[in-house]
């Protein structure tokens, strides 16, 4: 069979890679972003009670009505705006629908998106599929602050899109208020949207606070916000997402969301909708929650060879191996399937060009005792 492959340089996603290897090798999977504990028991009933209920058949395109108006209520209660359910709020499979939509309604062939090394890997093929290229300018680590002037610099009549993600994935790193004053001075008077992708929105540690796009008066005109339940609720598997966007805007994802998933799971939807409205709060505690989760990690590994750098939120840990080895990060987060048994994701996947590094991302979205296990399978594999 004769085709031509549109993206001959893809292959499969990190995450599901290193998945595959530790169900192989029997290796505890602390890679890719999922929790081990379960969902509130609630959550559980509504989704068992509104599927007796008969809401089974398909939900209207843009999410049922009540979650948007939850998800509004949601939103007023963050950032203390209001958002119009009908016209701002998009319901979506998962947070990579929600950026797939969003790329496809504003870009297209010769246009340029500008993305942030490391850069979460859903982003740069739902570029290249809609026949536009990604400029990527690298966060440096070990601190991955932005570069607003690299950023300046890679402008031109070409740039449609401009892609942050805060809290990032996978760096750790936060976009503060001023990083969003310097986004918006670069995007004023030029045809260029944001992306913003802030599904880690309620995960900040050391008492940070989420500088979202939409609390931000200019670049909310002109932004695609991106959240998703998955992350809010522990429930990663559910795939519901959402995208907040002026209407102009939430009209052309709609277009696209549309003839991509057309809806979203109905009771899924409508039991998150309960949830919400009996658990208004239920999300509150999120930074606390993960914060000692990260605190009890990085105390476990202290003097380990595994050194933490410091997360400003994501319920992600980067570690540095650079004093256990000087094997690239592929090679070494195999080492540690094969002979420690634990599964990480190495972060060069993450770069065009992935600079000299020896980091490997952990998920600390798990019960202490996995945490513990894996720090002491970590330590027994430096003895
Ligand atoms: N967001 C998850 C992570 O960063 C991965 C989701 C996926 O596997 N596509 O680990």
């Amino acid at each position: 069979m004769r085709f031509n492959s549109k993206l001959p340089d893809v292959g499969t996603t990190i995450f599901t890679v290193m998945s595959r290897r530790a169900l192989e090798e029997g290796a505890l999977n602390i890679g890719q972003g999922f929790p081990d504990y379960p969902i509130d028991p609630r959550l559980a009933r509504c989704l068992v009670d509104v599927i007796g209920e008969g809401r089974n058949q398909y939900a209207p395109m843009e999410g049922v009505t009540e979650l948007r108006e939850q998800i509004s209520s949601k939103l007023h209660g963050s950032y203390g705006l209001r958002f119009d359910p009908q016209s701002e709020i998009t319901v979506t499979c998962g947070g990579t629908e929600a950026l797939y939509d969003a790329v496809q309604a504003v870009v297209g062939p010769g246009d340029e998106a500008i993305i942030f090394d490391p850069a979460y890997d859903a982003y740069e093929p739902a570029v290249r599929l809609a026949g536009a290229r990604c400029v990527r300018i690298a966060l440096a680590p070990p601190a991955f602050r932005f570069d607003w002037d690299q950023v300046r610099r890679a402008l031109n009549e070409r740039t449609r899109l401009i892609i942050i993600n805060s809290p990032q994935n996978p760096s750790c790193t936060v976009a503060d208020r001023n990083d969003l004053d310097a986004l918006a001075a670069l995007i004023r008077d030029r045809p260029i949207t944001v992306l913003a992708d802030e599904v880690y929105e309620h995960v900040l540690y050391d008492c940070r606070r989420h500088a979202s796009v939409l609390a931000h008066p200019e670049l909310r005109e002109h932004s695609f916000a991106v959240f998703s339940f998955g992350k809010t609720l522990h429930a990663t598997g559910w795939r519901i997402g959402y995208c907040v966007a002026p209407p102009a805007l939430t009209r052309e994802l709609r277009k696209v969301h549309q003839f991509n998933t057309f809806s979203i799971v109905s009771p899924l939807q409508y039991a998150v909708a309960r949830y919400l409205r009996e658990c208004p709060d239920a999300w509150t505690g999120l930074s606390a929650f993960f914060q000692a989760k990260r605190d009890l990690l990085t105390g476990l590994l202290r003097g380990s060879g595994f050194e933490p750098i410091p997360a400003a939120g994501t319920y992600f840990q980067l570690v540095d191996y650079g004093a256990l080895s000087t094997d690239s990060d592929m090679d070494f987060a195999d080492r540690l399937i094969r002979e420690a048994k634990i599964a990480t994701i190495p972060l060069s996947p993450f770069y065009a060009a992935p600079p000299a590094m020896t980091l490997l991302r952990l998920c600390i979205a798990k019960r202490d005792e996995t945490l513990e296990t894996a720090a002491a399978r970590l330590r027994a594999f430096v003895r």
